[in-house]
């Protein structure tokens, strides 16, 4: 087979998806509604209305199975899209396995992940809205190199928190940011109460998503030309990145492949989402089935270490209440590299899925992760964020399996973003520096006594 094994699987643009997915009319039952944090009522499209385009509420309530992709938004995706999905042949030789590994590439992007599939429509229904400046936070920078790339493209103001820790150690990023046109705050910032209020006691602090979500949707609720968007979490983010997906069913049915299993990294779940959520309504509808697993980091682990309740998506307690898993919106979790997956909450949708029965969960340590993030540098040559390398550890993981059992196991994952600007932890790791922590269950219990009381 030497110099004839199909490496790289390309779609041709005219087979770009023109439609995102939406799971939830394929669900035996829906998941259950954000909460207004001051009624507990089901929050209505009004109630969003000063942090969201109505386009955008709409698709975040939206009871229809697809929804047309905008023109202006197709235009943009093709800078990019159709992504590539990659067999790792390479991989799989040093692992000697008999599974095939498969992994969809979404560091094309000009931002480096799959954050500009949202990104794009969110920046486009704004403008369209009328919307003079979006407001958001980003933990490892992606989201907001994304939305800030994205909103250059449609003639809008960014403004971004930017998480402490990730802004101290990752100027570059702040950099790509500030290229394209945005303003970048260290979190906790003295420009919001949330930030101040923090502050005062530590005025180092290393902030947390939550925090910075605090600060970005505070300026946003006060001005009336300026709204929040969000990269992660809520249903339209999940619904934008089914394009995923979509391409990736095309892609397996092109080489004549089905997935056996499914693995994806979930900091607030959207790639995962993405990824996974074409291949449930295959499953739902009895044409494949694929295990889904969701991978997240042991340091951070909402879905096998949390509860599902109705919790603040903020730690300031500003945001709607959201029926999610969650480890409690005071928690801070560890500064482990992987910025992206440092957020207390998960997906309402995902949770819901899982509460349901249809997706796995997994939590890995980070030491594994970045030993399964150089084995796959060497072999595939792609450098991988620090999120990607615990779907990367998982799929590892299962090939192991396979090369114990013999099972020919075909394994699917999202390589969502590249490292280029997380190599400070990588270098934590080739030194030997990085150490894997593990999380007591009292520190959990702390934050979780700290959950809204909502009336069952
Ligand atoms: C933001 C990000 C994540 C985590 O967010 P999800 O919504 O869970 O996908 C993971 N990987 C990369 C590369 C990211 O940028």
């Amino acid at each position: 087979m030497a110099g004839t094994a199909q490496h790289k699987i390309l779609l041709d643009e005219s087979q770009l998806p023109t439609q995102w997915y939406n799971v939830v009319p394929d669900l035996p039952s829906p998941p259950p509604p954000p909460l207004h944090p001051g009624t507990l009522q089901p929050v209505g499209p009004d109630d969003l209305a000063p942090l969201f385009p109505m386009d955008l509420i709409l698709q975040e309530v939206t009871g229809e199975r697809y929804v047309d992709i905008p023109g202006e938004v197709l235009d943009v995706y093709k800078l990019w899209r159709p992504s590539p999905l990659y067999r790792a042949h390479r991989l799989e030789q040093a692992l000697g396995t008999p599974a095939r590994i498969y992994y969809k590439y979404e560091g094309v992007s000009p931002a480096g992940s799959h954050k500009p599939n949202t990104a794009v429509p969110q920046a486009f229904y704004n403008a369209k809205a009328g919307v003079r400046k979006l407001t958001t936070e980003t933990g490892a920078g992606q989201w907001g190199t994304a939305l800030s790339f994205a909103s250059a493209l449609f003639g809008l103001e960014c403004e971004v928190w930017m998480v402490g820790a990730s802004y101290d150690q990752k100027p570059y990023r702040r950099i790509m940011m500030e290229t394209y046109g945005a303003q970048v705050h260290r979190s906790p910032s003295d420009l919001t109460q949330a930030g101040k209020a923090i502050r005062v006691d530590n005025p180092e602090h290393p902030g947390s998503l939550g925090i910075a979500i605090s600060e970005a949707v505070e300026v946003a609720a006060q001005d009336p030309d300026t709204r929040y968007a969000l990269g992660s979490v809520l249903n339209h983010v999940l619904l934008h990145q089914t394009v995923i997906g979509e391409e990736a069913l095309l892609q397996l049915a092109a080489v004549d492949e089905q997935p056996d299993v499914i693995v994806g990294c979930t900091g607030g779940g959207s790639n995962f989402g993405g990824l996974a959520f074409p291949f449930l309504r295959e499953k739902l509808a009895g044409r494949m089935s694929p295990t889904i697993r969701a991978v997240e980091p042991a340091s951070c682990p909402s879905l096998t270490r949390g509860v599902y309740a109705y919790d603040f998506g903020d730690t300031a307690g500003m945001t709607p209440l959201l029926k999610m898993h969650t480890l409690g919106h005071r928690f801070i979790p560890d500064p482990i590299h992987a910025g992206g997956l440092r957020y207390h909450g998960m997906s309402p949708l995902l949770s819901h899925v899982y509460e349901l029965g249809l997706i796995e969960a997994l939590a890995l340590p980070q030491t594994e992760c970045f030993a399964a993030a150089l084995q796959f540098a060497r072999t595939e040559g792609i450098v991988p964020a620090p999120e990607p390398t615990h779907a990367l550890a998982a799929a590892i993981r299962e090939a192991q399996a396979c090369t114990e059992s013999g099972e020919e196991k075909v394994i699917l994952t999202a390589l969502c973003g590249h490292g280029h600007f997380d190599l400070a932890a990588y270098e934590s790791y080739l030194s030997g520096r990085m150490v894997d922590e593990d999380v007591p269950d009292e520190r959990f219990a702390d934050a979780l006594a700290d959950l809204p009381e909502v009336p069952a």
